[in-house]
């Protein structure tokens, strides 16, 4: 599929809940979220019909996050339904990795390819400050349950406030190269006030090179993760929808104030 600026659009991230066990300051508020009504939420059923009929139009690449997908029941299940699907070249998750642990070997089994995982730093305290209640030690577990399970390349997720040479950034940079994990930094940005960057060491950021549409757990396709626009594939149709996503995805992005990073999985 290719939009109006001529960018091959392959690339779908489905956010599978918009639940998740932490509250990283940066990305979801402590209380008062209103979450989704469990019959909003998309069962595995529709999510991988309409993952079918994305890649029968083109995607080829494809990566759950959420909130935390590992805290949805039954994900590797829904792993493996998405694995079976032919067509897809890269299949991988974003996750915090708290639950990695119980989880990796499984995933791999099911048929998830790699797997990238949130660390801002590798101090307990503060670990436990970002996140306002996770335990950093559980990641490192996690991390370690990856790697074993050949979910590979496992890569870090770092976000950074300006720099990344910033005392945690340089320590998990550190961290990932005596572990020979990949790094990502990613600067915080705020949707509402469309404030975005590059990824350093991903392709995140980049409007003219953009590849990806983005599913939310309720259903909603979105073009720009920068950008209100969503097309709610439940009413329209899983192909209508995935059209209409192509056709007006817009040349770079703006501002998003109907969503935060937790229900529309970064
Ligand atoms: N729960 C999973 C996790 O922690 O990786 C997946 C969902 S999380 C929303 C996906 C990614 O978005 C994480 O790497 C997280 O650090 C990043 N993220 C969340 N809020 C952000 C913000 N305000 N600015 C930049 N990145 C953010």
């Amino acid at each position: 599929m290719f939009d109006r600026f001529n960018r091959q659009i392959n690339y779908l991230r489905i956010s599978v809940t918009d639940r998740c066990n932490l509250r990283c300051r940066y990305c979801m508020p402590e209380q008062g979220i209103k979450l989704l009504r469990h019959e909003d939420i998309l069962t595995y059923d529709e999510i991988t019909d309409f993952t079918g009929v994305a890649v029968a139009n083109g995607i080829t690449k494809v990566r759950i996050t959420g909130g935390e997908p590992l805290v949805r029941k039954g994900i590797v299940t829904l792993v493996s339904m998405i694995a079976a699907i032919d067509g897809i070249k890269d299949l991988s998750m974003t996750t915090n990795g708290t639950l990695l642990g119980q989880f990796a070997g499984d995933l791999h089994n099911a048929g998830l390819h790699r797997i990238n995982i949130s660390l801002d730093t590798i101090d307990p305290e503060k670990y436990a400050n970002i996140t306002r209640k996770g335990n950093v030690n559980d990641v490192f577990r996690g991390i370690e349950a990856a790697i074993k399970a050949n979910l590979v390349p496992v890569k870090i997720n770092c976000v950074i406030r300006e720099s990344k040479s910033e005392k945690d950034a340089l320590e998990v940079a550190e961290f990932c190269r005596v572990n020979g994990l990949g790094i990502r930094f990613i600067k915080e940005m705020d949707l509402s006030r469309g404030t975005f960057s590059v990824v350093d060491g991903g392709s995140g950021g980049h409007c003219s090179a953009c590849n990806r549409l983005r599913l939310t757990s309720d259903g909603k396709l979105k073009p720009c993760l920068f950008n209100d626009e969503e097309y709610d594939i439940r009413k329209l149709g899983y192909e209508r929808a995935i059209k209409m996503a192509v056709e007006i995805k817009p040349e770079q992005g703006m501002n998003n104030l109907k969503n935060g990073f937790y229900n529309i999985g970064g």
